[in-house]
């Protein structure tokens, strides 16, 4: 169990490192910003949708590895992913971050993204792990606002 947790972390630190997709989406749609004040965690999202369907995504932004780790992580799980598909993301990623999901569906589901399972020990690292997500769905739900994990 615990090489399992070292290798978590082994991938939780690179993407925080080195986050993929971080960057300016010129073509976006639509731009999100989402903050966590408790650990002072930002993000700003760039989505490129069409018809539904998330083509291209792309994030900014500065926080703890978690949360720089997390909006790494989904920008390559949800890129080609409808608006129902990444709905479900959304349900199972909070459902795994927060209570004892159902492991297998789960981890079949949410492939790499359940690395960030460890935070479900730490309630105030969960908010870092859902920010990108919670920026994510308001940005689908076209809220023209900054969201905050508060
Ligand atoms: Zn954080």
């Amino acid at each position: 169990m615990s090489e399992l947790r070292e290798l978590y972390q082994e991938v939780i630190i690179d993407h925080g490192r080195h986050p993929r997709n971080f960057g300016v989406l010129d073509c976006a749609s639509y731009h999100q910003e989402g903050f966590n004040p408790l650990c002072g965690d930002k993000v700003i999202l760039h989505v490129y949708e069409v018809n539904g369907v998330v083509v291209d995504l792309k994030f900014e932004g500065s926080g703890c590895a978690i949360s720089m780790a997390s909006a790494s992580l989904m920008t390559e799980c949800l890129k080609g992913k409808s608006r129902d598909e990444i709905q479900e993301m959304f349900n199972l990623f909070h459902r795994w971050v927060t209570e004892d999901a159902d492991e297998s569906v789960s981890k079949e589901k949410l492939g790499k993204l359940t690395v960030l399972g460890g935070v479900r020990e730490f309630p105030a690292r969960v908010k870092c792990a859902t920010l990108a997500w919670h920026t994510l769905r308001a940005g689908l739900e076209g809220e023209n606002r900054r969201v905050s994990t508060e």
